[in-house]
């Protein structure tokens, strides 16, 4: 195993380095930054973890909380960074727990609140955009073609109820491997995405890097027990790269998954009072009432129906939505085919 040299950093074999990974922002006004800070115009920065295993390997990024008040990744990434061994370790990783550092401190739902901008869209960005515009396209150019897998956690929205999932890309020369990888995981349902803007799975359709968004959480909060889960997912990850063993309580290899090929995404087109009829993590059959859309009075607005029979992956449970708002998901029971 060689040096590595990277952000300006120089690792040894078996070293690990933590560092504040800092993004040009060519004069901009930001206040990404590792503490709560004004807006300044200075480079914006995120924590990061750089291990340079002892023997050769992959590279793979790991990253958090690019949608600010998803947090269970962020302790689960703090904690590889913290207990993985570097001697040990096949390979390299860049862990990013907070990528949205402004975002984080303004608990902001998910946007980079500089510019309103949604770091899982609009790959590949504009390296003389706006701030969250900026971060994207270092990604693209300094990140991205250094790796050879890459996982992304997200926490669940703040107003749905989800069931743990991963989203893998259905991008041509990269589904099989990052199917395989869901698969090594402990996270039951995994779904075939079609986006190919968003971090990932702009990686995946335009780069070949393959990779997944595992997705655990909800409700701006960050329960222990899905620290745990994330924390063991990414063991079992790097398991399967063979980059580190998991431990034997773990469980690699046993854990039971349901793959849906296909989905379907229903949004709002009214605005009012939500009242769901159905649960998540439930089927649901083609024709049956997904929930009730209401006015202030009680009236029925609208009623929506599944247009399938399928699986509900998760949905909107809060009590206000307005036209264009997401309704559900549900994958299709037709395509679950292993
Ligand atoms: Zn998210």
């Amino acid at each position: 195993m060689e040096n590595w040299t990277i952000f300006g950093e120089t690792l040894k074999p078996g070293e690990m380095r933590r560092t504040t990974l800092r993004i040009p922002m060519g004069g901009l006004p930001n206040h990404g930054a590792l503490r709560p800070a004004e807006d300044r115009a200075g480079d914006y920065e995120m924590p990061m973890f750089l291990l340079n295993g002892g023997k050769e390997g992959k590279t793979v990024l790991i990253s958090a909380s690019i949608h600010s008040g998803e947090y269970a990744g962020v302790p689960a990434v703090i904690r590889a960074g913290r207990e993985l061994d570097p001697e040990k370790l096949c390979g390299r990783l860049i862990l990013l727990p907070c990528v949205n550092t402004s975002g984080f401190w303004d608990l902001s739902h998910a946007l980079v609140p500089e510019n309103g901008s949604n770091l899982n869209r609009t790959y590949p960005g504009d390296a003389g955009g706006g701030v969250g515009e900026r971060i994207k396209a270092f990604f693209v150019r300094e990140i991205f073609p250094r790796l050879d897998f890459m996982l992304d956690l997200h926490g669940g929205s703040v107003a749905e109820k989800m069931t743990p999932l991963i989203f893998y890309p259905k991008a041509e020369k990269v589904t099989k491997v990052s199917l395989a990888a869901a698969r090594a995981t402990g996270v039951e349902v995994l779904v075939a995405s079609d986006a190919d803007n968003g971090q990932y799975s702009y990686a995946a359709n335009f780069l070949d890097v393959p990779g997944m968004l595992l997705e655990r959480g909800g409700g701006f909060y960050c329960d222990r027990e899905w620290q745990e889960a994330d924390y063991r997912d990414i063991r079992l990850l790097l398991d399967h790269l063979g980059m580190y063993p998991a431990e034997p309580s773990m469980g690699a290899g046993t854990w039971k998954h349901r793959v849906f090929r296909e989905a379907v995404y229903v949004d709002f087109d009214a605005s009012g009072l939500w009242y769901p009829a159905v649960e998540v993590d439930a089927p649901v059959k083609k024709g049956q009432l997904l929930g009730t859309l209401r006015d202030f009075y009680g009236e029925t607005v609208k009623e929506y129906y599944a247009e399938a029979d399928g699986h509900i992956l998760y949905q909107t449970e809060g009590l206000a939505v307005r036209e264009g708002d997401f309704l559900a998901a549900y994958g299709l029971t037709a395509s679950e085919t292993d």
